[in-house]
């Protein structure tokens, strides 16, 4: 199985998953790891204890075909709604949205700049969500956001052609850290595609081709907690008739890629929108939050969206 995927490259790979937890994950015996490190999985270690990338061992898991491994579990899970008739995805939905920020090692006070939730941009819409006030280390943004759904397909054949010939070029969905999806250029050298980079790609093909574009990142909710923190990111394009349209080219690919009858779904993505989606102010390749501390290490943002009807 790790012939079928792109390794994390050594500048943008994070080993924090120790040798059980890969075993776990992958549902996996110890010499099937030594395997998989004989074909090339990364690792580091550390005491005596091998360390791996979680995105290389989700990848691994995921085109494994074994069945039973963690992420092909999730991914099973999660794109078991792609499979359904879309219209529960196109009624008004409401989520309790919080986000934690944390700035790690830091004891300056000083202000938050969080992309807050924009579901106004898309017909949805907002209570509550004030701004942080300026803190040292933490802070937290909490809202009650409402999204909708709407069948606005592409109507420029142009734009529909760009998007279907992307689809065509054969990427491969992997899961990649966000600092190397902002890299897309060497993500799609690789033959890989994830959400961001492909959004940022395809904008800029949208904008080649003489339309507005803009990869937009946004939060991807009602599917799993924290075991499957999926980055979201699709492209906005105003289209020939006027109207700014979402496509959300990953998802399609990904949900063409696990299952076959989800072809109303991969439809919506192209150019409709969907109420799992709730649209942020920040850019493809932007992070969600930064401290104006002068800390160079980044935000963690963490994001718990609950439905609540
Ligand atoms: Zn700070």
């Amino acid at each position: 199985m790790a012939n079928s995927i792109e390794f994390i490259p050594a500048e943008y790979s994070d080993k924090t998953q120790s040798e059980t937890m890969a075993q776990e994950m992958l549902r996996c015996d110890p010499a099937d790891i030594d395997r998989l490190t004989d074909a090339g999985l990364p690792y580091e270690s550390r005491s005596g204890v091998r360390y791996f990338d979680v995105s290389d061992l989700y990848n691994l898991g995921m085109y494994s075909g074994r069945t039973n491994t963690q992420p092909e579990l999730a991914f099973r899970m999660l794109f078991r709604f792609a499979g359904r008739p879309v219209d529960d995805l196109l009624r008004e939905k409401t989520w309790d949205f919080r986000v934690q920020l944390d700035c790690v090692e830091c004891d300056e006070v000083a202000p938050w700049r969080f992309a807050a939730p924009d579901a106004a941009r898309f017909g949805g819409r907002v209570v509550g969500g004030a701004a942080p006030e300026p803190s040292a280390g933490s802070a937290a943004y909490e809202a009650t956001v409402t999204t909708v759904g709407a069948q606005t397909p592409l109507v420029s054949s142009e734009l529909r052609q760009l998007t279907r010939d992307y689809l065509d070029s054969g990427y491969r969905w992997q899961m990649i850290p966000v600092a190397m999806q902002a890299d897309y250029e060497l993500v799609h050298a690789l033959g890989a595609t994830s959400c961001i980079a492909a959004s940022l790609l395809l904008a800029e093909r949208f904008r080649a081709a003489g339309y507005r574009a803009e990869a937009k990142r946004g939060w991807f909710c009602g599917v799993l907690g924290g075991a499957l923190d999926l980055p979201h990111a699709c492209v906005e394009v105003e289209d020939d008739d006027g109207a700014l349209k979402t496509v959300d080219i990953a998802k399609a690919q990904l949900a063409a890629r696990l299952s076959p009858d989800t072809g109303d779904f991969q439809e919506l993505c192209l150019g409709s929108i969907y109420n799992k989606v709730i649209p942020s102010t920040a850019s493809g390749n932007a992070a969600f939050g930064y401290h104006e501390c002068g800390s160079r290490l980044p935000v963690q943002v963490r994001a718990d969206i609950r439905s609540m009807r």
